[in-house]
């Protein structure tokens, strides 16, 4: 007979971290991870937590986003910042780790633990809501961007069906709107349309598109790994893919000029870049269409070479490749839960964030919000203004643009007003002292 309060299906950083907290909080927890009998296209072991690509859990310098989000989860005591230090390796301002060792300290801690049991199976279809209402369980489904495709149909049930549960990320880079040199653009909507001035615009010579294309052409590229190579990318290409089917591609697509008239000419100019808000605050804007496998210091060269972006800095970069995730702010409830079966939690990359560290704040919040479902106590939720907050309030609630996976960034908080002699990175120091006062605060009052 089964006692566990909580099950956790996947452990990968956010089950591991969602086990951990449940545990914390008294709950019986079993954990499903299908490696190593079924693994999949990019995990190399059977190893729960284990980092399939870089070692590096990001920045931990004063003012980034990233150490903000991690100061705020080590007040939760999380495991997996617990095993980064741990197993630390010295990386500047990163924190980066020994892959095994780190692996190997969140296995112990979960291990040596008397409510922690592991099942080595693959799990394919999720309880209703009568059958874990009855038990008083709940389920937190943390399967992460490689989601096996035998859950994919339970998953997209609960989804509302096809279209709310995607399988590829096709991300257009987030800029910061102070770093964009507005004298060189324009506002302007297609037409005259909309409020008029919805969209900021780039606008290129035919010179400047020419050695813009060349640019991009010669820049270096992500590769692909085989199991990316489908055809789900035609419904957004990437823009180095729309150029090799030719040199005029884009600019009779995203970089369209028609109905785009420039004040300064009088006239629509032969290319445009178009950005777009992304928050109600004015100050992340997306590059519309520009989905990109160029890497990240390609895409600041390659971006920077236009006078408008000469010092531009990045949010996030632009990047495609398979990710399960689902459309959160329409499927899923503030507490994670998904809204037609609030037994069932979601935590994670799935939930519509991107990165080893997000992911596991995911799981963090998971973990105890299902915990204080089974105890039918609340559970309050840190507020928007903080980094985790914040991350949590985009999942769920979304964004100005289209819904796609976020990583943590300062554009997802409240702005500080620059004033005179306030450097950027002063600006971005007090924007992180004003989320981590916010979010001491909430801790203090939050009583577990
Ligand atoms: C190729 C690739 C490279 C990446 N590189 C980086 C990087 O360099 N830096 C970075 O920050 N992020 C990177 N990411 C993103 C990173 O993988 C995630 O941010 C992070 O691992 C997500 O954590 P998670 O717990 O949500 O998922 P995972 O860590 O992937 O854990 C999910 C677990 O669920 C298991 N599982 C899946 N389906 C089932 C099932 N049906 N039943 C039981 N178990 C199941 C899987 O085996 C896995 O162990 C990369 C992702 C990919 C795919």
């Amino acid at each position: 007979v089964n006692q566990e309060d909580l099950v956790i299906i996947g452990g990968g950083l956010a089950g591991c971290e969602a086990a951990w907290q449940g545990l914390k909080r008294g709950m019986k927890v079993l954990m499903y991870e299908m490696r190593p009998q079924k693994t999949t296209a990019a995990h190399q072991t059977g190893d729960l937590a284990e980092l399939v690509c870089s070692n590096s859990l990001k920045s931990m310098s004063e003012g980034s986003a990233p150490a903000q989000l991690k100061a705020d989860m080590a007040s939760f005591d999380s495991l997996i910042l617990r095993a980064a230090h741990q197993a630390k390796v010295p990386a500047g301002q990163a924190l980066a780790v020994d892959r095994k060792e780190f692996s190997g300290f969140i296995q112990e801690a979960l291990f040596s633990h008397d409510n922690f049991r592991l099942c080595h199976e693959e799990v394919t279809s999720l309880p209703s809501f009568d059958e874990l209402e009855a038990s008083n369980r709940c389920v937190i489904v943390a399967t992460g961007p490689l989601t096996s495709d035998g859950l994919c149909r339970d998953l997209e049930g609960l989804s509302g069906g096809a279209g709310r549960l995607f399988f590829y990320d096709a991300i257009a880079p987030i800029l910061v709107s102070d770093s964009i040199d507005e004298s060189k653009c324009f506002r302007a909507d297609r037409y005259g349309k909309g409020e008029g001035d919805d969209y900021l615009n780039i606008p290129l010579t035919k010179f400047e598109y020419e050695q813009f294309i060349d640019d991009i052409l010669q820049a270096e590229k992500s590769p692909l790994h085989a199991f990316e190579q489908t055809s789900y990318f035609e419904a957004c290409l990437p823009v180095e893919v729309m150029i090799e089917r030719g040199r005029e591609t884009l600019r009779f697509g995203p970089m369209k000029p028609v109905g785009l008239t420039d004040p300064k000419t009088g006239k629509w100019p032969y290319a445009v870049i178009q950005l777009r808000l992304e928050n109600t605050q004015g100050s992340m804007l997306s590059m519309v269409g520009f989905q990109t496998k160029m890497k990240w210091p390609e895409q600041k060269r390659v971006f920077s070479s236009l006078p408008a972006l000469r010092d531009v800095e990045f949010y996030r970069y632009g990047s495609v490749h398979r990710n399960t995730y689902v459309e959160g702010p329409k499927v899923l409830n503030p507490d994670l839960s998904f809204k037609v079966n609030p037994r069932i939690f979601l935590a994670g990359q799935i939930t519509g964030v991107e990165g080893y560290v997000e992911s596991a704040s995911m799981g963090l919040l998971a973990g105890h919000t299902a915990a204080s479902k089974v105890k039918g106590v609340g559970f309050p939720l840190p507020p928007s203004t903080s980094m985790l907050g914040a991350l949590l309030h985009y999942v769920t609630h979304g964004c100005h643009g289209k819904y796609a996976p976020m990583n943590a960034n300062l554009g997802l908080l409240p702005q500080v007003i620059r004033g005179k002699g306030v450097s950027k990175a002063d600006k971005k120091i007090k924007q992180c002292q004003l989320a981590n006062r916010d979010f001491q605060d909430y801790r203090q009052q939050l009583q577990l």
